[in-house]
């Protein structure tokens, strides 16, 4: 019995202390010293203009029998009257409707353009919604440090401040060895169709393949990872695809004083709620693992101790993940019932229910295996399962580069302007961004924006009192100057 006692301490005293060497040479990120950089960014001008433009109501309704551009056409004159340093120097190619394509011609033809981008139209302000905002949501109001309204931070901010970087670097008479493009959308938010897929294929027939493309998608994120003291750059190296399936149930109609044992609605109802009991497979693996990793190397000890022992705690890790739903998103396909109908009257059972569920894909899933994944949730022959809407889906993103030139000058310029502390980590952009059509005339593709967002801010994006702070606005163009210089002087 001593021996078996001894034994166990023994294994015990091994595994601990692996755990501890595994935690210890797990290493902290350290960044490269870099020193801050000064560009001279006009505030009052950058904090007006951003004011300006989120006045033009330049929103994608989603109905193209209703959707009106006169508001897009304003916002395009407006460009011109606001950035006539731009408009004398760079090309501007009207190739994709609304959409603005510049070009800024480069003296070297040996180096591959490289492309900035960026959308100005918005969504919706839902309706009802409006009085719960602090300002007006076309009001540009500028107070307490911020401007406020519709598409201050998504995406018109990025717009102002790429022109605003445009009009300092013309003014100093910098002349590009390397072609610049800039892109500004105009249908992003209903998933860009004509805009970035029309600038995607003019680039495409012009034959030209960029070096590489940087989109919204990501952020500066600061008191957003819980127990992260230090903001998080997360620079995002691919993108989540889309699919969208009805679940169709059918079964016996007729009047609803004899019902049968189960109906379409029951049918359907069960079907979804094993389909949402029944998560799509997910890991923590490839670039999300790397984003983890280089979060946990700055967290406090018992986080570096599990991302050091995933051989032992994995599991911990990946079930702490799925139970937040950024962190569910960021290791699997997501599944979210959308739309439900069925039925015409109260008093008739209704032959028919059909719910509608949108997948967000992961890199690692294709439509067809979310397709017999659904099959195999739902396990029910009465439940048909269709593809909704043709030409909808989207494949996840190709992962691009974390060790290209343009990741290291993109990330470069994160610590220029916003300091040594910021911990910077590759990441997945959850969501749709018109780089799904850019990327395909890019080596590389990243999504990130230079722009620091809190958790007060979060609720902005395509929510109520979005907001950008004047700061954000000063920081974002000084970060396109530097960007800028740095790749187009090579
Ligand atoms: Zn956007």
């Amino acid at each position: 019995m001593k021996r078996v006692l001894s034994l166990i301490a023994l294994v015990a005293l091994i595994v601990i202390a692996t755990i501890l060497v595994r935690t210890l040479t797990f290493g902290s990120s350290q960044n490269q010293k870099i020193d801050k950089s000064v560009v001279n960014v006009d505030k009052a001008r950058v904090t007006r203009l951003m004011s300006e433009s989120i006045a033009f109501e330049t929103v994608s309704t989603g109905n193209a029998e209703t959707q009106s551009y006169e508001a897009f056409e304003q916002f395009v004159a407006w460009v011109s009257a606001s950035y006539p340093e731009v408009h004398t120097n760079i090309e501007l190619l009207k190739i994709a409707d609304h959409t603005l394509l510049f070009k800024w011609q480069g003296k070297n033809s040996e180096l591959q353009p490289i492309l900035l981008t960026g959308h100005y139209d918005v969504v919706p302000v839902v309706p009802g919604t409006e009085d719960d905002w602090n300002y007006p949501p076309y009001s540009g109001k500028v107070a307490d440090g911020y401007v406020w309204g519709r598409g201050a931070m998504d995406d018109k901010s990025a717009v102002v401040v790429m022109l605003e970087a445009a009009t300092l670097l013309v003014n100093d008479g910098f002349d590009p060895e390397r072609t610049i493009y800039f892109s500004f959308g105009h249908d992003e938010e209903i998933g860009g169709p004509q805009g970035a897929k029309g600038v995607t294929d003019y680039l495409r027939s012009q034959g030209v393949q960029l070096e590489w493309s940087l989109d919204e998608g990501s952020f500066i994120g600061k008191d957003i990872f819980p127990r992260i003291a230090q903001p998080v750059a997360s620079v995002n190296v691919a993108e989540k695809g889309s699919v969208t399936f009805d679940l169709i149930a059918r079964a016996k109609g007729g009047h609803s004083s004899m019902p049968e044992q189960e109906v379409a609605i029951d049918i359907l109802a069960n079907a979804v709620t094993n389909l949402r009991n029944r998560p799509v497979a997910g890991a923590l693996e490839g670039v999300s693992l790397e984003m983890i990793d280089g979060i946990a190397r700055s967290g406090p000890f018992v986080l570096r101790l599990l991302a050091a022992n995933k051989w032992l705690f994995g599991g911990v890790l990946e079930k702490q993940l799925s139970s937040s739903p950024t962190g569910n998103a960021l290791i699997r396909t997501t599944t979210a019932p959308t739309l439900l109908r069925s039925g015409v009257k109260t008093n008739v059972i209704a032959p028919t229910a059909t719910a509608t569920v949108n997948f967000r894909l992961h890199p690692r899933d294709t439509p067809d295996d979310i397709e017999n994944h659904i099959i195999s949730a739902i396990n029910d022959d009465r439940v048909t399962v269709k593809l909704h809407g043709e030409g909808m889906s989207s494949l996840a993103s190709s992962v691009s580069s974390r060790t290209s030139d343009g990741y290291k000058s993109i990330t470069k310029v994160v610590q220029q302007v916003f300091g040594d502390e910021i911990v910077i980590v590759p990441g997945i952009t959850i969501a749709g961004t018109d780089t799904k059509h850019y990327s395909k005339v890019a080596d590389n593709s990243y999504r990130f924006q230079y722009m620091m967002v809190t958790p007060e801010d979060i609720g902005g994006f395509h929510g109520t009192n979005e907001r950008v702070s004047i700061e954000n606005l000063v920081n974002g163009t000084a970060a396109y100057y530097l960007l800028l210089k740095d790749v187009a002087s090579r």
